[in-house]
This record gives C-alpha cells, structure tokens and sequence, in this order.
C-alpha cells in the first residue's frame, strides 16, 4: 500500500506538490495522471525517499522509505530506464543491485527471463533500445519480489509492442495482489491500464476514482457552434443559463442540443457557419479538468469571447 498524506513540496517560490492526500491499494493498476509538470514525478521521488517533503508524509506499506528495513523487498521502482551505466552487461547491472541489496545472484536470471532479456543478459546496456532499456529497469525493480511497483511514465517513446508488453505486465503484477502505481499523462492510455486513477494538476489531487467512474463522468456530448457573431451568440445562450466557451474560435456549449442553438440564433437572426453534436472524448475531457484555460462564465462572457475571437 502507497499512502500520500498532505504531502507537500516547494522548490522556493514554486509548490511543485500542494497537500496532497490519497492511497494506493492492492491488486489494482492505479494510474497517477497529470500532465507534465503536474508533480508526478515529484511525488515519486517522495515515495522513495529521494527527495524530502516540505510538508506532510509518504508512506510505503506504512512507513517512510527510510525505515523499510530491505528496501528492495518492500517496493521496486522505474524512474528513468537510461539512468544506468551504459558500459555495463544487463546481467552485471542487476547483480551488482542484488549483491549491493542481499539479494540472492539466481534472482538475477530470473528476473532478466521475466522481462525477457535473458537473450540479451551479456550484451552492453549501450546498444539497448529504449524499450529494453525499460525492460531492465522493470527487471531491476522486481529483484526484490516486492509487494509494491512504481513505474513513472514508463511508455513515453515505446513503440506499440512494447506499449503492450509493459500495459499487460503491469496488470500481470496487480493480479497477482502487488500495489502497481503508474504514472502517465497520458489519459487514453490509462483509461486502458488503469483500474483506479488519482489525478492531479499543479500539484493539487483533482480525482481519485475508479477508471470506470471517470470515464462515465467524461463521456457527456456538446454542442459546437461557429458564427459570425460569436460575441453576441455567447451573450444569449448565457441569458438561458448556459455556459458557454470558446474553443478554437467556435462555442462549445454543454446542456444543450443543436435544436435549441439553431432556434436561439434564428429568433435573433443571427447566422451560423457549423451546428454539431460533439462526443467528449477521454483526452478532452482530461485536458479540460486539468487545464488553466479560462472558461466564459455568466460573469464576463461576451467581451472575453470577443477578445477571443480577435485573436
Ligand atoms: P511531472 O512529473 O508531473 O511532469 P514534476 O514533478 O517533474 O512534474 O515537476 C513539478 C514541478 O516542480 C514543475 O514545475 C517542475 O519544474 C518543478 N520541479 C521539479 N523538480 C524540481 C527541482 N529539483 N527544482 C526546482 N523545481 C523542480
């Protein structure tokens, strides 16, 4: 079990990670979603006691990283697959991990055949791809056979087979009871790992729901409209209390249908270039929730979006 209690991390004046809170549970991928420089990675350096909170604690099976007695055993982690001396034999790279560790030298062969290197175990890190570069570094955090996995955005640059692979490991290990905590921000590719996520934007937890329970919230459709008279258009679809904002030069309005836009514009007279129904999709939808963008509100609609469509 992973635990985040009102974690925090300033960098001076920058809070990379702002009181965060939530757990990570067995037997499930959990996904830990943001985009980039949300403080995924951050957070995982606190996890694994490589960097210091500010505030708050990371707990791993109960305890900081810095009482695990036999850390290795504990959790296992992949924050950056080339961070390894290059000169080196896969097989040299994990044993000196196990003997460093007390970790028994056959454990080596047997995680280099878990990921599938066990053809490659003589040859120099050097000459890996990024993929089996990946490969070893998930190799490395099995060496302890521990109860908890971290993985920070292990696809980033992988080729679909390789995405596969890693995707299939993960839920492999969750099925067999471990905590697999996974970073991405990448939603598409979550919502297809993941069976839990806990999302965060600048620092702070906006979700932490089943995969499932995120999806149904995001799959909503809306109505997009492009016109010439987009300012005074926003200003009436806010007289019906709607909300509408701009995006890409149109208006996306949710609540509504195309009917009630059509008739809205027509009783007005004012002319539309486009008029359709748009299903959200996941990427969208997480965009939206983790984006700074500003959104046109019934306080300041037409004149922002007149500026807007300036531009
Ligand atoms: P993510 O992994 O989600 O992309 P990071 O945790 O790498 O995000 O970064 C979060 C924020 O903290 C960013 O604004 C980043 O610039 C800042 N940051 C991360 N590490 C440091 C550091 N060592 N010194 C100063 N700022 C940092």
């Amino acid at each position: 079990m992973i635990e985040a209690r009102h974690l925090t991390k300033r960098y001076g004046s920058t809070t990379a990670v702002d009181d965060l809170s939530f757990t990570v549970r067995p037997g499930t991928v959990t996904g830990f979603l943001g985009p980039n420089g949300a403080g995924k990675s951050t957070t995982m350096r606190m996890l694994l006691g490589l960097d210091r909170p500010s505030g708050g604690e990371a707990l791993i099976n109960g305890q900081p990283y810095s009482a695990l007695k036999g850390p290795l055993h504990h959790v296992g982690s992949l924050l950056d697959a080339k961070d390894v001396h290059p000169g080196r034999t896969a097989r040299a790279h994990l044993g000196a991990l196990a003997l460093s560790n007390g970790i028994p030298r056959r454990r080596v062969d047997e995680v280099l055949d878990l990921v599938g290197l066990s053809s490659v175990a003589g040859k120099r890190i050097k000459g890996f791809s990024l993929g089996m570069s990946q490969r070893l570094g998930i190799a490395a955090a099995m060496l302890g056979d521990p109860e908890v996995l971290m993985f920070d955005e292990p696809v980033n640059g992988l080729d679909p087979e390789g995405i596969l692979w890693i995707r299939n490991f993960m839920k492999a290990l969750a099925a067999e009871g471990r905590t697999v905590f996974v970073s991405s921000h990448l939603m598409n590719e979550m919502a297809v790992t993941a069976d839990h996520l806990v999302v965060i934007g600048r620092g702070r937890l906006l979700r932490d729901e089943p995969t499932q329970a995120f999806i149904d919230a995001s799959s909503g459709t809306s109505v997009r409209v492009r016109s010439p008279h987009l300012s005074q258009l926003a200003e009436l679809l806010t007289g019906q209390g709607l909300r509408p904002t701009s995006v890409d030069g149109a208006l996306k309005v949710v609540d509504t249908t195309p009917e009630a836009v059509g008739e809205l514009a027509a009783a007005h007279g004012l002319t539309l270039h486009e008029l359709v129904t748009e299903h959200a999709s996941l990427e969208a939808a997480f965009m939206e929730m983790t984006s700074d963008s500003v959104q046109y509100h019934a306080e300041a609609p037409a004149a922002a979006v007149l500026e807007e469509a300036a531009k």
